[in-house]
């Protein structure tokens, strides 16, 4: 029988803002995810990556075909063996969930990774759901998806999970929050999709981790920092923050090839999350900077070594040498 809710059910349905504030008395500069998780709790945690099976609106022709412009064609490339459609979903929870206690992680969540995890109907989101939380150990989950499918007959089963002590993440797919640029990626939902999330899921107790991309074609800094300010005056409870990666067999692609876009150079990059961390709600719990899980053979542009924990220490450095740190020039 699964006692997960159990061991998470005193704990809060939102980040503790004293915990954060112990990070940065311990002189750190960043509200790391593995720093606060390590404060928060007295076992380690891990994310099990699923593929469940879903394909995407954008793709599949519910909405569109097109897809997002950086999105290859034949889906996202995933590296974790256990994540992939050809094992069952019990394959890959047991198999992923034994793997990781042999190496000491106590608790886990299971991360409904590749594809729109919130593309079907809600009776069937419900028993994968149920599933999945059925497991020994796993004290919650994390659903990837876009912000314009997620109706509230869905929300409702997940504040269902909230409220028996379940920790329900949502990884939303927010790249920006100019629909200038949602439009010109072709993501086919607004900035207002991205807000009704973020408030339904506030209300509910649902965690929301936003994916958003630094270095889009025409955004300027400005429409950056703005990004950054907007999320965090809409409380989000974390980002993975990540370049634009050029990969092969995109409509990105194209449009690199024919120079009408080109990539940052790392020190760009270092310097944009520098600015983009300092006008951040220092409350924003950052579990990445970079996307280190694209193969080399696809990528295209751009050149530098995307390795997440160098470009988090490159940042971390940039921000002691301004000493500086997250949040010091965000205002409410
Ligand atoms: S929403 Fe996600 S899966 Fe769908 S096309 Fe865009 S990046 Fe790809």
């Amino acid at each position: 029988m699964n006692t997960g809710a159990q061991i998470y059910r005193n704990s809060s349905s939102s980040i503790d803002k004293n915990i954060v504030d112990r990070i940065y008395k311990d002189g750190f500069l960043i509200a790391q995810y593995g720093l606060y998780m390590k404060r928060e709790r007295d076992y380690k945690t891990f994310k099990v990556p699923v593929d469940a099976g879903f394909s995407c609106p954008n793709k599949d022709g519910t909405i569109d075909t097109r897809g997002c412009i950086f999105c290859p064609k034949m889906g996202r490339p995933i590296s974790v063996e256990y994540c992939n459609i050809k094992y069952s979903l019990k394959d890959q929870i047991e198999t992923q969930v034994k793997q990781n206690k042999e190496k000491g992680i106590g608790k886990f969540y299971v991360y409904f990774y590749p594809g729109t995890n919130t593309h079907g109907t809600p009776e069937r989101l419900k028993e994968l759901w149920d599933y999945a939380l059925s497991f020994e150990d796993v004290i919650g989950i994390s659903i990837g998806t876009r912000p314009d499918c997620l109706e509230d007959e869905k929300l409702d089963i997940l504040e269902n999970y909230v409220k028996q002590g379940y920790e329900i993440w949502i990884d939303l797919g927010i790249q920006t929050m100019h629909d200038k640029t949602l439009d010109f990626l072709n993501r086919k939902h607004s900035s207002n999709d991205i807000r009704r999330v973020l408030i339904e899921c506030k209300k509910r107790g649902i965690l929301v981790c936003g994916h958003i991309i630094l270095g889009l074609p025409d955004e300027s800094w400005n429409m950056m920092m703005e990004t950054s300010k907007m999320l965090s005056d809409l409380e989000i409870d974390a980002l993975k923050i990540y370049p634009l990666v050029v990969i092969e067999n995109t409509e990105l692609e194209e449009i690199y090839w024919k120079g009408e876009y080109k990539s940052l150079d790392e020190k760009q990059y270092i310097h944009l999350v520098s600015d983009f961390l300092e006008h951040l709600s220092p409350y924003v719990i950052i579990q990445r900077v970079s996307k280190d899980k694209v193969p080399d053979e696809i990528k295209i542009s751009p050149e530098w070594s995307l390795r997440r924990l160098r470009i988090l220490n490159e940042v971390s450095k940039e921000l002691a040498r301004r000493n500086s740190k997250q949040g010091s020039k965000y205002k409410k």
